[in-house]
């Protein structure tokens, strides 16, 4: 496709050691980390990392981050993580790492849930589900902004916007607990008419989020008639 990275799916790297470059507070519970990669290769927007840390005792944690950024942005990735509070990994990235450590990633994997140039897209994302779904979005932006894509995007209160200051016209929010104030546009879960408003001549469709929210916006695609093939999903974990 004219303007995209030409970039062909590619067995992914060895382990190297990447290096932290910068850190973003992005919300109250997630940061995002540009991290420099000494073996860099382009990866497709919607991929991930493999990240792994190592104790001294030799124990070893090991969890997939989607990568947030564009291929354009050569020589690392940025991953966005979101805080759990009794996790593993994503404590030890928000409280211990800082600009200038150095961690363990593996990657891009993953061959499906990658966007290739189709459109229109209509992208739907839920809490920290939005990472690689921005990663398509920026792609976008600036390898083909011809392009339609939309980004349906659903968090809980204002607190939790990832990427606020990137939000433009091509994004509809909708906060499920709290709005804030002044608050005009969509309130509530994603509903039917929702999609069907956002989906109208979608020729694919990329969900990420929780499981739960993953079944539900795949349930309304397909009530507007979005063929089975043409929804790809990604889902982060296990709660609701
Ligand atoms: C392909 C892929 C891409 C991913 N990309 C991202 C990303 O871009 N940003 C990001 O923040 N996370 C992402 N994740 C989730 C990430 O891999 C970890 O699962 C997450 O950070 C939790 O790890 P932890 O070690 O902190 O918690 P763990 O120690 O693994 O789990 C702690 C507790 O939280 C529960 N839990 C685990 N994962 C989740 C979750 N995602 N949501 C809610 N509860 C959970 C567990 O059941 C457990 O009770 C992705 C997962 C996959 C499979």
């Amino acid at each position: 496709m004219v303007g995209l990275t030409p970039v062909e799916q590619r067995a992914p790297g060895q382990w190297q050691i990447a290096t932290v470059s910068g850190v973003k507070q992005e919300t109250p519970r997630v940061k995002s980390f540009r991290i420099e990669l000494p073996m860099w290769m382009p990866h497709l927007p919607g991929q991930h990392y493999d990240v792994r840390l190592t104790a001294p005792d030799g124990y070893r944690a090991q969890r997939s981050y989607s990568v947030a950024s564009s291929p354009l942005d050569e020589g690392g990735v940025e991953l966005t993580i979101d805080r759990l509070d009794d996790g593993e990994v994503s404590p030890y990235f928000h409280d211990v790492m800082v600009e200038g450590d150095r961690v363990e990633m593996r990657g891009p994997f993953a061959s499906y849930f990658v966007w290739r140039g189709e459109a229109p897209a209509l992208l739907v994302g839920g809490g920290s589900g939005v990472v690689p779904l921005m990663a398509m979005l920026r792609h976008r932006r600036r390898a083909t902004p011809e392009l339609a894509m939309r980004l349906v995007y659903s968090v809980r209160s204002a607190d939790d916007v990832i990427y606020a200051d990137e939000l433009g016209d091509d994004t509809l929010l909708t906060f499920t607990r709290e709005m804030p104030e002044g608050w005009a546009g969509h309130t509530g879960r994603i509903d039917a008419s929702l999609i069907a408003e956002m989906a109208a001549d979608a020729d694919i469709a990329f969900v990420c989020g929780s499981n739960a929210f993953v079944e539900t916006a795949v349930g309304l695609l397909l009530e507007t008639g979005i063929r089975p093939s043409r929804i790809r999903t990604e889902r982060f974990g296990p709660s609701g």
